[in-house]
């Protein structure tokens, strides 16, 4: 991809525990990175976590990559519903049930979205070790829009329930 002056940053968490999730993770990067006009920059190690809301499921691998893309927010966010989808994502009533993909766009540069398909930052990151860790990794000096520095945020949630691979 050509370099061009509306590219931005973004950061993707990626998250699997159905159908050998580790699998999952590495083949959703190489579809992340094989998008045309996303070039894929960086990803953290994987992380095993355990699951976040039903406890009756498997651990999860999760991991953070950062992207330069052209994609507007809504046209990343259909991008990656396709390869959720390729990979065999069903979606479910059950919030928080085990899924063999999910790929959340944590950052979108410095943007502040609110609509009714788009939440960015993501609700979740500042509750959540198993982003804010694998983020902190690739990105140990972010300052989130709010002008948060991600080590603030590291330090409220700990280092529960989630372990390095
Ligand atoms: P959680 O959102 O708590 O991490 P989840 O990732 O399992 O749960 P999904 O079923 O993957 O939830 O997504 C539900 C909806 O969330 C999607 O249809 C999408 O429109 C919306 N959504 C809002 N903000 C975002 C975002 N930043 N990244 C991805 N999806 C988002
Ligand atoms: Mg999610
Ligand atoms: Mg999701």
């Amino acid at each position: 991809m050509q370099q061009t002056e509306n590219m931005q940053i973004a950061y993707i968490g990626l998250g699997a525990n159905l159908n050998e999730p580790q699998k999952q993770i590495e083949k959703a990067l190489l579809a992340i990175g094989s998008l045309e006009k996303i070039v894929l920059q960086v990803c953290s190690s994987l992380y095993r976590s355990s699951p976040m809301g039903p406890q009756d499921q498997d651990d999860y691998i999760n991991a953070v990559c950062r992207i330069h893309t052209t994609l507007t927010p809504e046209e990343l966010l259909n991008e990656l519903q396709q390869i959720e989808l390729s990979q065999g994502r069903v979606r479910k009533d059950e919030r928080w049930g085990p899924r063999t993909l999910d790929l959340d766009i944590l950052l979108y540069a410095s943007e502040q979205i609110n609509t009714p398909r788009l939440t960015i930052p993501h609700y979740g990151i500042k509750q959540r070790n198993f982003v804010l860790i694998p983020l902190c990794e690739i990105e140990p000096e972010l300052i989130f829009p709010d002008g948060k520095h991600i080590h603030e945020l590291l330090e409220s949630v700990g280092h529960q329930g989630i372990e390095k691979l």
